[in-house]
């Protein structure tokens, strides 16, 4: 080993005296002339206790917790011990809590920001080798040890846990790596161990770097709480960590981690059976896994289509969060740093956001939803949450709300914070519900819409509930489409002119005693037909006997007609929807006839999803207006399916952007309309958007029809520059 500054790990299992054999080593290469740092990587921090009279140093986890951020400095927790070796200890949590491992990372991220190693000529890391997870591992990355020593006695477990050392170096630097010194064997006197810790040494192809005895120089100095190196008796003793340290100055060779398997190290180490080729058989094991992994992959590309996954629209977190705050009553805790809240609340309100914002209306406060945060930080990340999300709960208890529902994020899952643990705190007016949805460790967004649906059922719901003979649920409403409340009031209208009731929104804006009185309801509709729906459907009718209406919400005239012809016959009451449906239609008709001159003749080219828009071309051609071509992206590779009447239009699968301009240029619009963010313009078209989500009703095309008709007035009036120069903001 020969470069300027000397970095070593020394590794070992707890117990094992690394830390003396650490701290001795300091010491040597001290005296030997060298500036050193000795680094204490082990939650007990209590490396660098020889190194310092026995007097204990402030922690870097805790200065990190304790110090404002903008003020922290690493002289306030580099020690200095005898012959002025730097001493530091990274510290970490309490067993049970928090995450030592990130505990290590945040420390070394502190002592580089200082450059804390810089005014040393040799540090040595001492750290706990049984487990060597990514924060354990963080002294053996490329930019730290140049060098690793193993400490082990004879006994089976510490080499083993030296055996699982080679592992994370051999991860880390394949076969080409040299960087593992040997084996500092330190001797226990138990019968056969030099053997076994020979054994292991040559079937690992490393060098046995220093025997260090059982003696009693070590008792005896920690008594005088110094090093041996530091005494004047025990000279056998010092000189093996002398000649070390020479070593370590001077060239040092260095190896490949070569670890074995679980079966070969018991075979060499405990049976004493040769292992010859054994250091290379993990190699080979793994080896042929990948190549199995790259035949089946191949085999796989050959025979399956890829399954269709739902775009992503954030993580599990995400999703269980934007769907709790329809409990309208509840105040939702997301356990999570800030960053994914606010990315949360971001999702919840930007819809809304976007329109009102541009159009110079003021957000409605209903737009802020009924979310707080933990603001889980380093510190938690380190220690643990679990403190900090009970205090949030106690907090949130004592507002008095319907229920307190939890949602967990990445950072807590990680930590392994005990936030079910936390659903005790439930008092007999407000359950506290856990959605231990840990970021996108349990799946994506519609797996944390899933989770929060089932998991506010199953501590909510009262299956003892009385029957309400006239009343239905409505079932699966969650997202964040601006139209959720106003479809709401649309279908209770309707329904209440029938003389029906809705008993529970499950979940769109639900009170937690509706939530609980859910199976009350002779009859639920599904808001719409999606794979997330009627999988949520298949378990209310499995979990609570819900029985469910054969169909969805309805959108447009005829489906809306329909729909409460069938109601109607469910209810027994079909002749109080016939009065509805002619009323409906008068008003229909009417607003289409004062529609119909400012549109009649307009051409329509759309770009959409593969997904029914009868109700929107109805409406259209009601108002006397002509779909010139529609374009579809076709994301299933499914049969099109825009539309009921197949002679309606030309329709046709996009295979680009090209092939929409072309359409554009040629067909010359008035109406450019797409349901995703498009970029293509055509001549004065003006240019909109397919609702995100429909309105239902008898009526849901006439909004839509009312804006083209603003629009196209605007576009003659000159006005509509004020939205081209939006347009232009984004896609100029
Ligand atoms: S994936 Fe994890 S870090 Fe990202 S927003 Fe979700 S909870 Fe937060």
């Amino acid at each position: 080993m020969s470069y300027e500054r000397k970095e070593i790990a020394i590794y070992g299992k707890g117990g094992i005296g690394k830390s003396t054999v650490c701290a001795n080593l300091s010491v040597a290469l001290a005296q030997a002339g060298l500036r050193v740092l000795q680094i204490g990587c082990d939650p007990k921090h209590d490396s660098t206790r020889l190194l310092t009279g026995g007097r204990s140093l402030p922690t870097v986890l805790d200065y990190l917790r304790d110090a404002p951020a903008d003020r922290t400095r690493a002289e306030d927790i580099l020690g200095t011990g005898t012959l002025g070796i730097g001493c530091i200890e990274a510290g970490g949590p309490k067993p049970g809590v928090g995450c030592a491992g990130r505990g290590i990372i945040s420390a070394f991220e502190f002592l580089e920001r200082d450059r804390v190693k810089e005014r040393y000529d040799a540090v040595l890391y001492d750290v706990l080798g049984d487990v060597v997870c990514g924060g354990f591992a963080v002294p053996i990355r490329r930019e730290y040890a140049k060098a690793i020593f193993l400490v082990t006695s004879g006994e089976f477990m510490a080499i083993n846990a030296a055996n699982n050392i080679l592992r994370g170096i051999r991860n880390f630097d394949g076969s080409e790596g040299r960087r593992v010194a040997g084996i500092l064997f330190n001797a226990r006197s138990l019968p056969g161990e030099e053997e076994r810790v020979a054994r292991f040494a040559k079937a690992a192809g490393l060098p046995v770097c220093a025997r260090i005895p059982k003696s009693e120089a070590f008792p005896a100095a920690e008594a005088r709480g110094c090093t041996v190196m530091e005494m004047d008796e025990y000279p056998s003793v010092r000189r093996i960590f002398t000649e070390l340290a020479g070593r370590i100055a001077g060239e040092l060779p260095l190896y490949e981690a070569r670890p074995m398997t679980d079966e070969q190290l018991e075979a060499c180490v405990l049976e004493g059976r040769d292992p010859g080729q054994t250091a290379s058989a993990e190699r080979d094991v793994s080896d042929n896994a990948a190549e199995r992994v790259t035949e089946r992959t191949a085999a796989q590309a050959e025979t399956e289509r890829p399954a269709y996954r739902p775009p992503l629209y954030g993580c599990a977190f995400n999703g269980a969060a934007t769907t709790a705050i329809h409990l309208t009553d509840a105040l939702v805790i997301a356990h999570s740093p800030r960053s994914c809240a606010f990315y949360t609340w971001q999702n919840i309100s930007s819809p809304g956001r976007r329109n009102l914002f541009h159009r110079g209306i003021l957000m409605p406060s209903a737009l802020s939803p009924n979310l707080t945060c933990t603001e889980m930080g380093q510190t938690e990340a380190v220690f643990g949450g679990t403190e900090k999300l009970r205090a949030a709960v106690e907090e949130a208890l004592a507002r008095r709300p319907g229920a307190v529902v939890v949602v967990t994020s990445c950072v807590s899952g990680i930590i392994g914070d005990d936030a079910a643990g936390i659903e005790a705190l439930s008092t007999p007016e407000t359950p506290v519900i856990v959605l231990k949805t840990d970021g996108d460790i349990a799946g994506d967004y519609m797996t944390g819409i899933e989770m929060c649906l089932h998991g506010l059922a199953d501590k909510i719901v009262d299956r003892n509930t009385d029957l309400r003979p006239l009343s239905v649920n409505l079932i699966g409403e969650t997202g964040v489409a601006n139209d959720l409340d106003v479809n709401y009031g649309i279908v209770r209208d309707l329904l209440g002119q029938m003389g029906i009731s809705v008993n529970c929104r499950f979940l769109g804006g639900a009170t937690t005693a509706e939530v609980r009185r859910l199976p009350a309801a002779p009859l639920n509709i599904l808001a719409s037909d999606s794979e997330d729906n009627r999988r949520l459907r298949t378990w209310l009718e499995q979990t609570y006997g819900c029985s469910f209406f054969d169909g969805c919400l309805p959108v447009g005239f005829r489906e809306t007609s329909l729909f409460l012809e069938r109601i109607g016959d469910l209810f027994g009451c079909r002749e109080k929807a016939e009065p509805v449906i002619r009323e409906e239609r008068r008003r229909y008709e009417a607003e289409i006839a004062g529609l119909r001159p400012r549109l009649e003749g307009k051409r329509i080219l759309m770009t959409t999803i593969n997904a029914n828009m009868d109700w929107l071309m109805d409406a259209a051609e009601d108002a006397g207006m002509e779909f010139v071509w529609v374009g579809v992206l076709n994301y299933l590779g499914t049969e099109l399916c825009v539309s009921s009447r197949p002679d309606r239009c030309p329709v046709e699968e996009i295979t680009g952007r090209t092939s929409v301009e072309a359409r554009a240029e040629e067909l010359a619009p008035d109406i450019l309309l797409s349901n995703y963010t498009s970029s293509v313009s055509a001549g004065d078209a003006v240019t909109d958007a397919i609702p995100m989500g429909r309105q239902v009703g008898f009526r849901s095309g006439i909004p839509v029809l009312r804006r083209w008709a603003r629009l196209l007035e605007e576009r003659r009036e000159g006005e509509w520059v004020r939205d081209r120069a939006l347009f232009e903001k984004y896609y100029g």
